[in-house]
Protein backbone atom coordinates (compact mmCIF):
# COMPACT_ATOMS: atom_id res chain seq x y z
CA UNK A 1 0.00 0.00 0.00
CA UNK A 2 1.21 3.73 -0.59
CA UNK A 3 0.64 6.22 1.93
CA UNK A 4 1.33 9.38 2.54
CA UNK A 5 1.88 10.85 6.44
CA UNK A 6 0.98 14.78 5.86
CA UNK A 7 2.73 16.20 9.54
CA UNK A 8 5.50 14.71 10.92
CA UNK A 9 5.14 15.26 14.74
CA UNK A 10 4.69 12.56 17.67
CA UNK A 11 1.91 11.25 15.85
CA UNK A 12 2.66 11.37 12.18
CA UNK A 13 6.44 10.28 12.30
CA UNK A 14 5.20 7.44 14.96
CA UNK A 15 2.43 6.12 13.05
CA UNK A 16 4.84 6.59 9.17
CA UNK A 17 7.85 4.82 10.70
CA UNK A 18 5.04 2.03 12.06
CA UNK A 19 3.52 2.18 8.73
CA UNK A 20 6.58 1.24 7.07
CA UNK A 21 7.52 -1.86 9.23
CA UNK A 22 4.31 -3.34 8.63
CA UNK A 23 5.51 -3.37 5.04
CA UNK A 24 3.72 -0.54 3.69
CA UNK A 25 5.53 2.25 1.07
CA UNK A 26 5.35 5.96 2.96
CA UNK A 27 6.10 8.78 2.39
CA UNK A 28 6.27 11.19 5.51
CA UNK A 29 5.84 15.08 4.51
CA UNK A 30 6.11 18.04 7.06
CA UNK A 31 6.52 21.82 5.92
CA UNK A 32 9.54 22.57 8.82
CA UNK A 33 12.32 21.99 6.36
CA UNK A 34 14.80 22.00 9.23
CA UNK A 35 12.43 19.41 10.86
CA UNK A 36 12.90 17.36 7.57
CA UNK A 37 16.08 17.91 6.90
CA UNK A 38 17.25 16.50 10.44
CA UNK A 39 15.12 13.24 10.03
CA UNK A 40 16.80 12.68 7.13
CA UNK A 41 19.89 13.11 8.90
CA UNK A 42 19.32 10.52 11.11
CA UNK A 43 18.58 12.83 13.97
CA UNK A 44 15.11 12.50 15.33
CA UNK A 45 12.83 15.35 16.44
CA UNK A 46 11.64 14.25 18.88
CA UNK A 47 12.62 12.08 22.10
CA UNK A 48 10.81 8.54 21.61
CA UNK A 49 11.83 5.58 22.61
CA UNK A 50 13.26 3.25 19.78
CA UNK A 51 12.28 5.55 16.95
CA UNK A 52 15.35 6.46 15.18
CA UNK A 53 16.27 2.62 15.26
CA UNK A 54 12.63 1.62 13.60
CA UNK A 55 12.75 5.11 11.30
CA UNK A 56 16.41 4.08 9.84
CA UNK A 57 15.64 0.51 9.61
CA UNK A 58 12.81 1.11 7.29
CA UNK A 59 14.59 4.15 5.67
CA UNK A 60 17.12 2.09 4.75
CA UNK A 61 15.09 -0.18 3.04
CA UNK A 62 13.68 2.11 0.68
CA UNK A 63 10.18 1.84 2.23
CA UNK A 64 10.10 5.46 4.21
CA UNK A 65 10.79 8.45 2.61
CA UNK A 66 10.43 12.35 3.90
CA UNK A 67 9.93 15.44 2.27
CA UNK A 68 8.65 19.26 2.51
CA UNK A 69 7.28 18.70 -0.71
CA UNK A 70 3.14 17.59 -0.67
CA UNK A 71 3.05 16.82 -4.24
CA UNK A 72 5.91 14.61 -3.97
CA UNK A 73 4.71 13.09 -1.23
CA UNK A 74 1.58 11.89 -1.76
CA UNK A 75 2.40 11.04 -5.62
CA UNK A 76 0.07 7.33 -6.47
CA UNK A 77 -0.68 7.07 -2.62
CA UNK A 78 -3.76 5.20 -1.73
CA UNK A 79 -3.98 6.78 0.97
CA UNK A 80 -3.17 10.00 2.89
CA UNK A 81 -3.54 10.82 6.89
CA UNK A 82 -3.21 14.02 8.08
CA UNK A 83 -1.30 13.90 11.26
CA UNK A 84 -1.28 18.02 11.61
CA UNK A 85 -1.47 19.76 15.37
CA UNK A 86 -4.76 20.44 16.32
CA UNK A 87 -4.24 22.61 19.62
CA UNK A 88 -6.55 24.85 21.73
CA UNK A 89 -7.23 27.88 20.09
CA UNK A 90 -6.52 30.65 22.12
CA UNK A 91 -9.61 32.43 24.29
CA UNK A 92 -12.25 29.86 23.52
CA UNK A 93 -10.66 26.41 23.86
CA UNK A 94 -12.19 24.88 20.67
CA UNK A 95 -9.72 23.31 18.96
CA UNK A 96 -7.65 25.43 16.02
CA UNK A 97 -8.35 23.34 12.85
CA UNK A 98 -6.31 26.10 10.71
CA UNK A 99 -3.56 23.52 10.58
CA UNK A 100 -5.92 20.60 9.19
CA UNK A 101 -7.59 22.87 6.87
CA UNK A 102 -4.68 24.49 5.44
CA UNK A 103 -3.14 20.90 4.89
CA UNK A 104 -6.05 19.47 2.82
CA UNK A 105 -6.14 22.83 0.53
CA UNK A 106 -2.69 22.03 -0.28
CA UNK A 107 -3.28 17.76 -0.76
CA UNK A 108 -6.64 18.46 -2.49
CA UNK A 109 -4.17 20.65 -5.20
CA UNK A 110 -1.30 18.08 -4.88
CA UNK A 111 -3.16 15.25 -5.73
CA UNK A 112 -2.77 13.31 -9.32
CA UNK A 113 -5.40 10.96 -8.33
CA UNK A 114 -8.22 9.90 -6.16
CA UNK A 115 -7.06 8.73 -2.56
CA UNK A 116 -8.71 8.23 0.30
CA UNK A 117 -7.83 10.84 2.85
CA UNK A 118 -7.76 9.40 6.26
CA UNK A 119 -7.65 12.74 9.46
CA UNK A 120 -5.65 10.70 12.25
CA UNK A 121 -5.60 14.10 14.05
CA UNK A 122 -7.77 14.68 17.07
CA UNK A 123 -10.69 16.41 15.10
CA UNK A 124 -14.58 18.29 16.50
CA UNK A 125 -17.21 16.01 15.19
CA UNK A 126 -18.30 17.11 12.04
CA UNK A 127 -14.45 17.99 10.41
CA UNK A 128 -14.80 15.26 8.16
CA UNK A 129 -17.84 17.08 6.28
CA UNK A 130 -15.81 20.21 6.32
CA UNK A 131 -12.77 18.86 4.47
CA UNK A 132 -15.06 16.18 2.53
CA UNK A 133 -16.27 19.84 1.46
CA UNK A 134 -12.89 21.40 1.20
CA UNK A 135 -11.38 19.11 -1.25
CA UNK A 136 -14.68 19.50 -3.39
CA UNK A 137 -14.32 22.94 -3.03
CA UNK A 138 -10.47 22.29 -4.33
CA UNK A 139 -11.70 20.45 -7.49
CA UNK A 140 -9.35 17.36 -5.73
CA UNK A 141 -9.91 14.42 -7.98
CA UNK A 142 -13.43 12.54 -8.51
CA UNK A 143 -13.53 9.16 -6.31
CA UNK A 144 -11.38 10.98 -3.22
CA UNK A 145 -13.05 10.01 0.03
CA UNK A 146 -12.78 10.80 3.79
CA UNK A 147 -12.22 8.80 6.84
CA UNK A 148 -11.55 9.04 10.25
CA UNK A 149 -8.97 6.92 12.34
CA UNK A 150 -8.35 9.09 15.63
CA UNK A 151 -4.74 7.43 17.22
CA UNK A 152 -4.62 6.51 20.68
CA UNK A 153 -1.04 5.95 21.10
CA UNK A 154 0.51 7.56 24.45
CA UNK A 155 4.02 9.58 24.29
CA UNK A 156 6.72 7.44 26.06
CA UNK A 157 5.04 4.19 24.81
CA UNK A 158 4.54 5.09 21.02
CA UNK A 159 5.93 2.43 19.06
CA UNK A 160 4.49 0.12 21.23
CA UNK A 161 1.05 1.14 21.28
CA UNK A 162 1.00 1.54 17.76
CA UNK A 163 1.96 -1.88 16.78
CA UNK A 164 -0.19 -3.25 19.67
CA UNK A 165 -3.28 -1.04 20.11
CA UNK A 166 -6.40 -2.50 22.35
CA UNK A 167 -8.37 -0.98 19.31
CA UNK A 168 -8.66 0.81 15.45
CA UNK A 169 -11.41 2.84 15.32
CA UNK A 170 -12.12 3.46 11.60
CA UNK A 171 -14.97 6.12 10.82
CA UNK A 172 -16.35 6.19 7.33
CA UNK A 173 -19.55 5.30 5.25
CA UNK A 174 -17.23 4.45 1.94
CA UNK A 175 -16.86 1.14 1.02
CA UNK A 176 -13.69 1.36 -1.01
CA UNK A 177 -11.98 4.02 2.09
CA UNK A 178 -13.02 0.70 4.69
CA UNK A 179 -11.19 -1.76 2.46
CA UNK A 180 -8.16 0.23 2.14
CA UNK A 181 -7.77 0.92 5.76
CA UNK A 182 -8.69 -2.76 6.51
CA UNK A 183 -5.56 -3.04 4.22
CA UNK A 184 -3.29 -0.98 6.15
CA UNK A 185 -4.33 -2.19 9.61
CA UNK A 186 -4.16 -6.21 8.84
CA UNK A 187 -0.71 -6.38 9.88
CA UNK A 188 -2.37 -5.73 13.29
CA UNK A 189 -5.21 -8.64 12.96
CA UNK A 190 -2.25 -10.78 13.90
CA UNK A 191 -2.39 -9.56 16.91
CA UNK A 192 -5.95 -9.77 17.44
CA UNK A 193 -6.05 -6.16 17.62
CA UNK A 194 -10.18 -5.39 17.10
CA UNK A 195 -10.99 -3.24 14.16
CA UNK A 196 -13.87 -0.79 15.17
CA UNK A 197 -15.38 0.13 11.75
CA UNK A 198 -18.34 2.93 12.36
CA UNK A 199 -20.03 6.49 11.15
CA UNK A 200 -17.49 9.43 10.76
CA UNK A 201 -19.06 11.68 13.63
CA UNK A 202 -19.10 8.23 16.13
CA UNK A 203 -15.35 7.98 15.15
CA UNK A 204 -14.53 11.96 15.83
CA UNK A 205 -16.20 11.81 18.91
CA UNK A 206 -14.75 8.55 20.24
CA UNK A 207 -11.52 9.87 20.33
CA UNK A 208 -12.86 13.07 22.39
CA UNK A 209 -14.71 10.47 24.81
CA UNK A 210 -11.74 8.22 25.70
CA UNK A 211 -9.33 11.14 26.44
CA UNK A 212 -12.29 13.03 28.55
CA UNK A 213 -13.27 9.64 30.59
CA UNK A 214 -9.12 9.39 31.51
CA UNK A 215 -9.41 12.44 32.43
CA UNK A 216 -12.03 12.05 34.89
CA UNK A 217 -10.64 9.19 36.45
CA UNK A 218 -7.14 10.92 37.03
CA UNK A 219 -9.16 13.70 38.79
CA UNK A 220 -11.29 11.61 40.61
CA UNK A 221 -8.20 9.82 41.91
CA UNK A 222 -6.60 13.32 42.80
CA UNK A 223 -9.68 14.01 44.50
CA UNK A 224 -9.72 11.11 46.52
CA UNK A 225 -6.23 11.56 47.57
CA UNK A 226 -6.99 15.13 48.74
CA UNK A 227 -9.08 13.10 51.45
CA UNK A 228 -6.89 10.70 52.20
CA UNK A 229 -4.86 13.51 53.43
CA UNK A 230 -7.52 15.16 55.49
CA UNK A 231 -9.25 11.74 57.32
CA UNK A 232 -5.45 9.46 57.35
CA UNK A 233 -6.18 7.05 54.59
CA UNK A 234 -3.76 5.83 52.29
CA UNK A 235 -4.44 6.86 48.48
CA UNK A 236 -1.94 4.11 47.02
CA UNK A 237 -4.17 1.49 48.82
CA UNK A 238 -7.48 2.81 48.32
CA UNK A 239 -6.43 3.47 44.23
CA UNK A 240 -5.40 -0.87 44.88
CA UNK A 241 -8.69 -1.78 46.82
CA UNK A 242 -10.39 -0.16 43.88
CA UNK A 243 -8.24 -0.98 40.82
CA UNK A 244 -8.62 -4.96 41.59
CA UNK A 245 -12.45 -4.50 40.66
CA UNK A 246 -12.68 -5.33 37.30
CA UNK A 247 -15.27 -2.73 36.45
CA UNK A 248 -13.03 0.14 37.38
CA UNK A 249 -9.65 -1.37 36.56
CA UNK A 250 -6.24 -0.32 37.63
CA UNK A 251 -5.53 1.94 35.11
CA UNK A 252 -4.88 6.00 35.19
CA UNK A 253 -5.40 5.74 38.99
CA UNK A 254 -2.24 7.19 40.27
CA UNK A 255 -2.52 10.43 42.09
CA UNK A 256 -0.50 13.43 40.86
CA UNK A 257 0.24 17.09 39.96
CA UNK A 258 -2.71 17.20 37.58
CA UNK A 259 -2.76 15.84 34.11
CA UNK A 260 -1.17 17.87 31.07
CA UNK A 261 0.27 17.00 28.02
CA UNK A 262 -0.25 17.39 24.45
CA UNK A 263 -3.76 15.94 24.45
CA UNK A 264 -5.80 16.10 28.02
CA UNK A 265 -6.17 19.92 28.43
CA UNK A 266 -6.71 20.17 24.91
CA UNK A 267 -8.91 17.41 24.00
CA UNK A 268 -11.24 18.01 26.98
CA UNK A 269 -11.49 21.73 26.22
CA UNK A 270 -12.42 20.83 22.76
CA UNK A 271 -14.95 18.79 24.03
CA UNK A 272 -16.88 20.90 25.66
CA UNK A 273 -16.88 23.67 23.08
CA UNK A 274 -18.58 20.94 20.82
CA UNK A 275 -21.14 19.89 24.04
CA UNK A 276 -21.85 23.74 24.39
CA UNK A 277 -22.96 24.11 20.46
CA UNK A 278 -24.70 21.15 20.71
CA UNK A 279 -26.70 22.80 23.46
CA UNK A 280 -25.83 19.23 25.39
CA UNK A 281 -23.47 20.81 28.08
CA UNK A 282 -20.94 17.69 29.97
CA UNK A 283 -20.99 18.89 33.46
CA UNK A 284 -18.70 16.31 34.57
CA UNK A 285 -15.76 17.34 32.14
CA UNK A 286 -16.46 20.79 32.93
CA UNK A 287 -15.68 20.09 36.89
CA UNK A 288 -12.51 18.28 35.61
CA UNK A 289 -10.90 20.56 33.53
CA UNK A 290 -11.51 23.21 36.53
CA UNK A 291 -10.36 20.32 38.76
CA UNK A 292 -7.32 20.00 37.49
CA UNK A 293 -6.99 23.67 36.78
CA UNK A 294 -6.58 24.35 40.32
CA UNK A 295 -4.61 21.17 41.43
CA UNK A 296 -2.09 22.31 38.98
CA UNK A 297 -2.03 25.85 40.29
CA UNK A 298 -1.60 24.42 43.82
CA UNK A 299 1.35 22.54 43.71
CA UNK A 300 3.22 25.28 44.53
CA UNK A 301 1.76 25.71 47.98
CA UNK A 302 2.60 22.06 48.95
CA UNK A 303 6.08 22.96 48.27
CA UNK A 304 5.78 26.40 50.09
CA UNK A 305 3.83 24.61 53.17
CA UNK A 306 6.73 22.12 53.32
CA UNK A 307 9.19 24.69 53.96
CA UNK A 308 7.41 26.49 56.87
CA UNK A 309 5.05 29.39 54.56
CA UNK A 310 8.06 30.76 52.77
CA UNK A 311 10.07 29.86 50.10
CA UNK A 312 11.68 33.41 49.25
CA UNK A 313 15.59 33.02 49.10
CA UNK A 314 14.89 29.33 49.40
CA UNK A 315 16.53 26.85 47.36
CA UNK A 316 14.27 24.29 45.06
CA UNK A 317 15.31 21.40 42.99
CA UNK A 318 12.91 19.76 40.25
CA UNK A 319 13.14 16.38 39.25
CA UNK A 320 11.32 16.30 36.07
CA UNK A 321 10.12 18.58 34.14
CA UNK A 322 8.38 16.86 31.28
CA UNK A 323 4.52 16.15 31.42
CA UNK A 324 5.16 12.55 32.06
CA UNK A 325 8.23 10.35 31.70
CA UNK A 326 9.70 8.80 28.24
CA UNK A 327 9.08 11.51 26.56
CA UNK A 328 10.35 15.14 25.65
CA UNK A 329 7.23 16.78 25.32
CA UNK A 330 6.39 19.76 27.79
CA UNK A 331 3.25 20.64 26.70
CA UNK A 332 1.09 21.66 29.60
CA UNK A 333 3.59 19.71 31.29
CA UNK A 334 2.61 20.28 35.30
CA UNK A 335 6.35 21.57 35.83
CA UNK A 336 5.59 25.04 33.90
CA UNK A 337 3.16 26.41 36.74
CA UNK A 338 4.83 24.70 39.79
CA UNK A 339 8.79 26.33 38.72
CA UNK A 340 6.81 29.94 37.46
CA UNK A 341 4.97 30.34 40.44
CA UNK A 342 7.90 29.42 43.21
CA UNK A 343 10.32 31.61 41.12
CA UNK A 344 7.86 34.15 41.43
CA UNK A 345 7.75 33.56 45.38
CA UNK A 346 11.32 34.55 45.24
CA UNK A 347 12.31 30.64 45.47
CA UNK A 348 15.83 29.65 43.43
CA UNK A 349 14.75 26.87 41.31
CA UNK A 350 16.83 24.08 39.76
CA UNK A 351 15.71 21.05 37.45
CA UNK A 352 16.79 18.66 35.83
CA UNK A 353 15.20 16.38 33.29
CA UNK A 354 16.96 13.36 31.14
CA UNK A 355 14.92 14.42 27.78
CA UNK A 356 13.25 17.39 28.27
CA UNK A 357 15.44 20.74 29.70
CA UNK A 358 16.23 21.97 25.92
CA UNK A 359 12.29 22.18 25.57
CA UNK A 360 11.53 23.46 28.72
CA UNK A 361 14.20 25.91 28.46
CA UNK A 362 12.25 27.41 25.46
CA UNK A 363 8.98 27.84 27.68
CA UNK A 364 10.01 28.57 31.36
CA UNK A 365 11.85 31.57 31.41
CA UNK A 366 15.35 32.15 32.55
CA UNK A 367 15.12 27.83 33.90
CA UNK A 368 18.09 26.64 35.37
CA UNK A 369 19.20 22.99 34.76
CA UNK A 370 21.91 20.73 36.50
CA UNK A 371 23.26 17.69 34.89
CA UNK A 372 21.58 15.16 37.32
CA UNK A 373 19.47 14.41 40.17
CA UNK A 374 22.32 14.13 42.75
CA UNK A 375 23.33 17.65 41.14
CA UNK A 376 19.66 19.32 41.69
CA UNK A 377 19.86 18.12 45.51
CA UNK A 378 22.95 19.60 45.83
CA UNK A 379 22.74 23.10 48.68
CA UNK A 380 18.65 21.93 48.10
CA UNK A 381 16.32 23.28 50.77
CA UNK A 382 13.67 20.74 49.42
CA UNK A 383 13.57 18.46 46.50
CA UNK A 384 10.02 17.75 44.38
CA UNK A 385 9.62 15.07 42.31
CA UNK A 386 7.29 16.19 39.53
CA UNK A 387 7.86 13.25 36.82
CA UNK A 388 8.43 9.38 37.69
CA UNK A 389 10.90 8.72 34.95
CA UNK A 390 12.57 5.30 35.93
CA UNK A 391 15.92 6.93 37.09
CA UNK A 392 14.17 9.05 39.89
CA UNK A 393 12.96 5.77 41.33
CA UNK A 394 16.22 4.38 42.96
CA UNK A 395 18.08 7.29 43.74
CA UNK A 396 20.30 6.94 46.89
CA UNK A 397 18.04 8.85 49.41
CA UNK A 398 20.88 9.12 52.04
CA UNK A 399 23.16 10.13 49.66
CA UNK A 400 20.66 12.72 48.65
CA UNK A 401 19.63 13.74 52.07
CA UNK A 402 23.84 14.54 53.03
CA UNK A 403 23.86 17.04 50.11
CA UNK A 404 20.96 19.01 50.83
CA UNK A 405 20.78 21.94 52.97
CA UNK A 406 17.47 21.45 54.18
CA UNK A 407 15.63 17.97 54.53
CA UNK A 408 11.75 18.11 52.48
CA UNK A 409 11.45 15.64 49.89
CA UNK A 410 7.91 16.60 48.13
CA UNK A 411 7.24 13.52 46.20
CA UNK A 412 4.41 14.76 43.75
CA UNK A 413 4.27 11.09 42.20
CA UNK A 414 4.50 8.68 45.23
CA UNK A 415 7.34 7.04 43.95
CA UNK A 416 9.20 6.45 47.76
CA UNK A 417 7.99 4.83 50.08
CA UNK A 418 7.30 7.10 53.09
CA UNK A 419 9.13 5.40 56.01
CA UNK A 420 12.39 4.45 53.88
CA UNK A 421 12.71 8.32 52.95
CA UNK A 422 12.43 9.04 56.42
CA UNK A 423 14.75 6.89 57.61
CA UNK A 424 17.50 8.88 55.48
CA UNK A 425 16.23 11.34 57.26
CA UNK A 426 14.25 13.27 54.95
CA UNK A 427 10.73 15.41 55.28
CA UNK A 428 8.64 13.23 52.98
CA UNK A 429 5.75 14.59 51.49
CA UNK A 430 3.41 12.54 49.28
CA UNK A 431 0.19 12.85 47.60
CA UNK A 432 -2.65 11.27 49.51
CA UNK A 433 -0.41 9.35 51.79
CA UNK A 434 -2.51 9.86 55.15
CA UNK A 435 -0.67 8.25 58.04
CA UNK A 436 -2.82 7.65 61.24
CA UNK A 437 -4.43 4.35 60.48
P1 LIG B 1 3.06 17.83 16.48
O1 LIG B 1 2.92 19.28 16.75
O2 LIG B 1 4.14 17.05 17.14
O3 LIG B 1 3.22 17.59 14.90
C1 LIG B 1 2.45 18.22 13.93
C2 LIG B 1 3.33 18.41 12.69
O4 LIG B 1 2.53 18.84 11.60
C3 LIG B 1 4.41 19.46 12.86
O5 LIG B 1 5.68 18.88 12.57
C4 LIG B 1 4.05 20.54 11.81
O6 LIG B 1 5.18 21.18 11.24
C5 LIG B 1 3.30 19.72 10.80
N1 LIG B 1 2.41 20.48 9.91
C6 LIG B 1 1.50 21.44 10.26
N2 LIG B 1 0.87 21.87 9.14
C7 LIG B 1 1.36 21.16 8.10
C8 LIG B 1 1.10 21.13 6.71
N3 LIG B 1 0.19 21.94 6.16
N4 LIG B 1 1.79 20.28 5.92
C9 LIG B 1 2.73 19.47 6.46
N5 LIG B 1 3.02 19.44 7.78
C10 LIG B 1 2.34 20.27 8.59
O7 LIG B 1 1.63 17.19 16.82
P2 LIG B 1 1.30 15.72 17.40
O8 LIG B 1 1.55 15.66 18.85
O9 LIG B 1 1.92 14.71 16.49
O10 LIG B 1 -0.27 15.71 17.20
C11 LIG B 1 -0.86 15.61 15.91
C12 LIG B 1 -2.34 15.28 16.09
O11 LIG B 1 -2.48 13.98 16.68
C13 LIG B 1 -3.10 16.23 17.01
O12 LIG B 1 -4.40 16.39 16.54
C14 LIG B 1 -3.13 15.49 18.34
O13 LIG B 1 -4.24 15.86 19.12
C15 LIG B 1 -3.26 14.06 17.87
N6 LIG B 1 -2.76 13.08 18.82
C16 LIG B 1 -1.58 13.29 19.48
C17 LIG B 1 -1.09 12.34 20.35
C18 LIG B 1 0.19 12.56 21.11
O14 LIG B 1 0.46 11.81 22.05
N7 LIG B 1 1.02 13.54 20.74
C19 LIG B 1 -1.80 11.14 20.57
C20 LIG B 1 -2.98 10.94 19.85
C21 LIG B 1 -3.45 11.92 18.99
Amino acid sequence: MRIAMIGTGYVGLVSGACFADFGHDVTCVDKDAGKIDAINRGVMPIWEPGLEALVKANADRGRLAFTTDIKDGVKDAEAVFIAVGTPARRGDGHADLSFVFAAVRELAKALQGPAVIVTKSTVPVGTGDEIARILAEEGAPEGTSVASNPEFLREGAAIADFKHPDRIVVGTDDDHAREVLREIYRPLFLNKAPILFTGRRTAELTKYAANAFLAVKISFINEIADLCEAVGADVQEVARGIGLDNRIGPKFLHPGPGYGGSCFPKDTLALLQTANEAGVPQRIVNTVVKVNDDRKASMAGRVTSALGGSVKGKRIGVLGLAFKPNTDDMRDAASIPLIQSLTEDGADVIAFDPAAMDNAKGMIDGLACANDAYAVANGADALVIVTEWDEFRALDLDKLAATMRGKALIDLRNVYDPEEAEKAGLDYRGIGRGRAR
